[in-house]
């Protein structure tokens, strides 16, 4: 079994979900097809929950009437049938009365996941009859009655699988099944979603959940590159990484994928295979355990970021001291991604910034603590990349560009700058000049 999820551009037009169709008739095997919604349509969807809040009725209607346009539309010019036009419109009906009543809702988490995960019902459901109308046999499988993940940080896979199979068991056999990406259910039961971008996780739990042999996920391209390409020009395709290179790849930044998508697959050894809708010719990029090639891989950048530096002349020699400030950071429930330290000071970031006033104040009873907002971590990633002959040229940078920390030998597999972020770009660029515009002599 094979797990394909695609994304929001692959499933956004008429002419796009054909080619998808494409994709899945060109391979027998059996498989879970799972989507995101329409592009645009999840931020559509938030924006109808910030009119909830408001309780703006007037904008409730317009918003949900402007999404009920937009997928009637896609019937329209996807199905030749004028009978099955009609059936999928009609169910289309049923699927925008529930919205409304959902909408109708006083706001509350489960109303903010309910609708903010009301594209996939709306996609999925157009998409599996319009296969139905090609005579492609597939069955509908509603994510909500298997996706029992518990916490998003840590999916229960064993319930995940428990309820699968149970489906597979009792339910209509069939080569393709289609299901939404995007929404659980938490430890409550209550529907949740896995955050914005989640499908790719969806994709991997599921994969992991019924041991398939591969997860596919399909986007707008040919796998993930070498640096960004919304940034950097002339950035390449790499054909392979490792678990660890991805993880690292997707938590700082790399766009394409969610954070946390490879961890669910790690143990299983389930690759993860990253393709082009729009070339499905081209190879992608291999996610696997094995490490074809050590040494400088990719470069990415995450924004939002905030430096604390914590100053006190009590830290010199004393011991306990790093303690006391890291706890202060776990009881407000806040991560710090890199760190630097001196003997009396220490500079670490954050990227949630939700209880940086409380934390602030704690922390100034014992020392001096100085807030830099607007900063980006480049991540420059690879296995045994603190190995590579060539890395040392990315410290020429320091010529350049002022870098607020610098985190080397942590792992071997990652070195980090903090830059403020209107230096973002031209580090990126400063990089990839000097890092992939060598010829690539790499000694590990
Ligand atoms: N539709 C959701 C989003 O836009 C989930 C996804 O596409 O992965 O974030
Ligand atoms: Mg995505």
């Amino acid at each position: 079994m094979k797990i394909l999820k695609f994304g929001g551009t692959s499933v956004g037009s008429v002419e796009n979900l054909r080619r998808v169709k494409d994709i899945l008739i060109s391979d027998q095997e059996n498989k879970i097809v799972v989507c995101s919604a329409m592009s645009g349509v999840t931020d559509q969807l938030v924006s109808l929950v910030e009119n909830i809040k408001l309780e703006d009725a007037e904008a409730i209607t317009r918003n949900i009437h402007r999404l009920e346009s937009k997928h009637t539309d896609v019937i329209d010019e996807l199905v030749e049938s004028t009978e099955i036009k009609n059936v999928l419109k009609d169910g289309l009906t049923l699927l925008i009365t529930e919205l409304f009543e959902i909408a109708n809702q006083e706001y509350s988490e489960i109303v903010n996941s309910q609708i903010i995960t009301y594209g996939e019902t709306l996609l999925t459901y157009i998409f599996s009859g319009f296969l139905k109308s090609l005579q492609i046999e597939n069955v509908l499988l509603d994510a909500k009655d298997f996706m029992h993940v518990g916490t998003a940080e840590n999916p229960d896979i064993l319930e995940v699988s428990r309820r699968i199979n149970k489906m597979f068991e009792e339910g209509v056999q069939s080569s393709i099944y289609i299901t939404q990406g995007f929404v659980c259910r938490n430890l409550e039961g209550d529907i949740s979603h896995l955050k914005r971008g989640g499908s790719d996780y969806t994709a991997t739990i599921i994969g992991a959940a019924v041991n398939a042999s591969e997860i596919q996920i399909w986007t707008d391209i040919d796998g993930l590159h070498n640096n960004d390409p919304r940034y950097v020009e002339e950035t390449q395709p790499i054909a392979h990484l490792t678990y660890n290179e991805a993880a690292e790849l997707a938590y700082f930044g790399a766009k394409i994928l969610h954070p946390q998508t490879v961890s669910p697959v790690v143990d299983k050894e389930i690759p993860v295979l990253l393709k082009n809708t729009f070339d499905p010719e081209a190879s992608g990029t291999i996610i696997s355990n094995k490490t074809y090639r050590k040494g400088l891989k990719a470069i990415s950048a995450k924004d939002g970021i905030t430096a604390i530096k914590i100053k006190s002349n009590r830290m010199l020699m004393a011991h306990g001291y790093l303690r006391r400030i890291f706890e202060v950071f776990d009881n407000y429930h806040t991560s710090i991604d890199m760190i630097t330290t001196s003997e009396i000071a220490i500079s670490l970031t954050i990227d949630n910034i939700s209880n940086l006033d409380e934390i602030v104040r704690e922390i100034e009873t014992y020392a001096e603590v100085t807030v830099e907002q607007n900063h980006s971590i480049i991540c420059i990633v690879g296995e045994s990349v603190i190995n590579d002959r060539n890395s040392y040229k990315l410290f020429e940078i320091l010529n350049y560009i002022p870098v607020r920390m610098v985190s080397y030998g942590g792992s071997n597999n990652n070195i980090s700058l903090l830059v403020d972020t209107k230096d973002k770009i031209p580090t990126l660029r400063f990089l990839n000049e000097k890092l992939f515009h060598v010829p690539h002599e790499i000694v590990v």
